[in-house]
């Protein structure tokens, strides 16, 4: 479903040249728990930024169910956009909103009517477990709580992947594996693509089928969890 076929990417600032992306190519077939792990530097995030167009190849083309990106109109684009939602190490949250005006925030945005959002928040407050929060701010919670708040954002708009860019990071072993088993739900019962990137092996041996492993821009290997790393 998603296709990275050789890609590159030089950045380019104050005269000087990076190159984050050496020729990487990557299939994310439906279904999976794709893991991408590497140390800091080795080009995720820019990755992450192909995969969900915030930043565009230098060369090589990007892929969604077959189709180029490159060939997607406007509303096409727009459309791709809302079908990928992402989660983030520090959570994103805004602050000086509640609980439920952050998980509807991009039913806002989509110009959703009141009461399909207020049905849909409440059923995403309800399945991350935290309908009794709706009406906190985001600083009254727990880390896992955040990010089972963002968890919720992040499926507002019913996309059919989910990107986590260090989603447990930030959190402590018990509430990370709990995060880890909220993922497989949504994989699993919701058959949502979900791509994870982390520097953390331990996380991508819980739960991912397949891995690529990236050092200095370049995928050094890619397979199946099992084959490339053996059992947990
Ligand atoms: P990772 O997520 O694995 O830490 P990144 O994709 O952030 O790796 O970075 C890969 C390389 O690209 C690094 O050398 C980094 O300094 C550089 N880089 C990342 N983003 C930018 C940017 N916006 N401008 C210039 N260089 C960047
Ligand atoms: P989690 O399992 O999500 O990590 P914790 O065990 O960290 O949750 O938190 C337990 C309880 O403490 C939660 O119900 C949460 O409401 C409360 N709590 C945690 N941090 C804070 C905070 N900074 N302010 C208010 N309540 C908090």
């Amino acid at each position: 479903m998603i296709q990275l076929e050789n890609i590159s990417k030089i950045y380019r600032r104050n005269g000087k040249e990076t190159q984050a992306l050496k020729n990487v190519s990557l299939h994310v077939n439906k279904g999976d728990i794709f893991g991408v792990i590497g140390f800091s530097g080795a080009g995720k995030s820019t990755l992450v930024r192909m995969v969900n167009f915030l930043e565009s190849p230098t060369s090589g083309s990007v892929l969604i169910d077959g189709k180029d990106l490159n060939s997607f109109s406007p509303k096409e684009l727009r459309q791709a956009q809302k079908d990928i939602g992402m989660i983030f190490q520090h959570f994103n949250l805004l602050n000086s909103k509640t609980i439920y005006h952050n998980v509807a925030l991009p039913l806002v945005l989509a110009k959703e009517k009141k009461q399909v959002i207020k049905d849909r928040v409440m059923e995403l407050l309800r399945f991350v477990g935290l309908e009794d929060k709706a009406l906190n701010y985001p600083n009254e919670l727990s880390g896992g709580q955040k990010q089972r708040i963002g968890i919720a954002r992040a499926l507002a708009t019913n996309p059919s992947i989910l990107l986590c860019d260090e989603a447990t990071s930030a959190l402590d072993p018990q509430t990370t594996d709990s995060i880890l088993k909220l993922l497989q739900r949504i994989n699993q019962e919701y058959n949502i693509t979900i791509m994870i990137i982390t520097h953390e092996m331990s996380i991508i041996q819980k739960i991912c089928n397949r891995v690529a492993v990236m050092e200095n821009g370049e995928i050094i290997e890619e397979g199946d969890v099992l084959d490339v790393f053996g059992n947990p």
